[in-house]
């Protein structure tokens, strides 16, 4: 038996990546999943390969949105978990960042999680799950990526609301905060691949990772697995930290 038979599971963001890795470990697990995001040709090959159903969804819009759960219904007929994955990244220093880009990682990180939760609970079955991606940088600061952490810090804030709002319908809300992940947005060489950007990251985390490595995105699946299946049937409104000791502390010997 799998852990989330019978459950109609939507992942945004979920072309490649941590999404990609969530919705294959879903299927595995037994869900119905529905792959959204805007690569189309990436998003429907990944459906198409698993047996999910893919949808265009633009996270930071609204008619994406009810577009994408009227999809997710007429396909499965319900809707019983939701993550919201999709995410960008932009490197700035504060006082060099322009507003147009600050309101570009606001639209999709932040918003487009607001909108998820908003246009998805109130379709979603009573029990159901959302897991929010936030990251580290939503416990921490981290230099050149300020808009990112707001928009992380935010996600969480997020959480921690609709946790509370939504608890009367046994909806659980809870946040993943992974540390440097092993995926496209994580790679300083779009052409690496996983084994290119192991290596050329491998020196800077064995530095500032306790357990000194980057993390893999099939090990942020597990967790958001643990968040989406009865594993964690009296866990809400809590982020969970994935960073291999990142956030532990720092060593000065
Ligand atoms: P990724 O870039 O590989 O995947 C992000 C996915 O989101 C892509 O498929 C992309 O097309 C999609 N996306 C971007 N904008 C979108 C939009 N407007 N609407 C719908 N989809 C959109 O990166 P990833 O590492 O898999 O990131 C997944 C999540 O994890 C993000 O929220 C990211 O902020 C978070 N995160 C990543 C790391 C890391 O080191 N990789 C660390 C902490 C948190």
């Amino acid at each position: 038996m799998g852990k989330l038979d019978g459950r109609v599971v939507i992942v945004t963001g979920a072309a490649r990546g941590q999404g990609e890795q969530e919705a294959r470990l879903f299927r595995e697990e037994g869900a119905e999943v529905v792959v959204a995001d805007v690569l189309d040709e990436q998003g429907e090959a990944l459906a198409k390969e698993i047996g999910a159903l893919y949808v265009h969804l633009d996270v930071g819009t609204e008619s994406g949105w009810r577009d994408a759960v009227a999809a997710a219904t007429r396909a499965y007929g319900r809707i019983d978990g939701l993550v919201n994955n999709a995410g960008i990244l932009r490197f700035n220093a504060l006082v060099d960042t322009p507003l147009e880009e600050f309101m570009q990682v606001v639209q999709v990180n932040q918003v487009g999680c607001f909108l998820g939760m908003r246009t998805v609970a109130p379709e979603m079955a009573d029990g159901g799950t959302i897991v929010n991606t936030a990251s580290c940088t939503a416990l921490t600061g981290m230099a050149a990526v300020g808009t990112y952490a707001a928009t992380k810090h935010a996600v969480l804030g997020l959480t921690r609301v609709a946790a509370l709002e939504l608890a009367a319908r046994r909806i659980r809300v809870n946040a993943i905060c992974p540390g440097a992940v092993d995926t496209p947005m994580s790679r300083p060489d779009p052409q690496a691949g996983p084994q290119g950007t192991s290596r050329a990251l491998d020196g800077l985390y064995r530095r500032l990772v306790p357990l000194g490595r980057v993390g893999r995105p099939e090990e942020v699946a597990r967790l958001a697995l643990f968040l989406t299946s009865q594993d964690s049937s009296y866990i809400t409104g809590q982020p969970f930290v994935i960073d291999g000791g990142w956030l532990a502390g720092v060593t000065v010997v």
